[in-house]
């Protein structure tokens, strides 16, 4: 437990919206802007206990705004499982691969971006999945709410205190 720890941030509705470091939310708790909802044994600073979940005092409306693609998003949303062999890795030993390969234009893209294993990444080289003749799993998607939700779920897994406000 550090400062950079995970923290959940909770709507004023008690939404779940997003995923923050500790610093970030003892800002937000500092200011004002947020409660605290539940907290780690250990202090941080004087007599602050870790934060593990705050929820923001006032009301936010959450855009539908997409995110930017990330390896980690990618890796969650594909659950750790290489797309062209099905073989599931701890994330330290999964590559991301462009299905169309960046050189031959393919973006930065969630539609363009899956999990992949080492050994895949090697076998597919510079190709398209066609070229290879290796077949996607499945269809990669935009990062969507719900993949969102998928993402704080694999994050919080770790601490009990965020399964009763992601578990419904
Ligand atoms: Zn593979």
């Amino acid at each position: 437990m550090t400062i950079q720890s995970p923290v959940l941030v909770l709507n004023a509705s008690y939404e779940p919206v997003s995923v923050c470091a500790a610093r970030r939310a003892i800002t937000l708790l500092v200011k004002g802007k947020a409660r605290l909802e539940e907290c780690h044994d250990a202090c941080v600073w004087k007599d602050m206990r870790l934060p593990s979940v705050i929820r923001l005092s006032r009301y936010r409306k959450i855009p539908q705004r997409r995110h930017d693609a990330t390896r980690r998003g990618v890796l969650a949303r594909d659950q750790y499982t290489c797309q062209y062999c099905n073989a599931q890795s701890p994330a330290a030993r999964l590559t991301i691969d462009h299905v169309v390969p960046r050189s031959r234009g393919g973006g930065d893209t969630w539609e363009n971006l899956v999990a992949c294993c080492a050994p895949c990444n090697r076998r597919k080289a510079n190709r398209t999945p066609i070229e290879a003749g290796m077949a996607l799993a499945r269809p990669p998607r935009a990062s969507q709410l719900h993949t969102t939700r998928q993402m704080m779920r694999s994050m919080g897994a770790e601490d009990p205190k965020w399964r009763k406000y992601l578990y419904f």
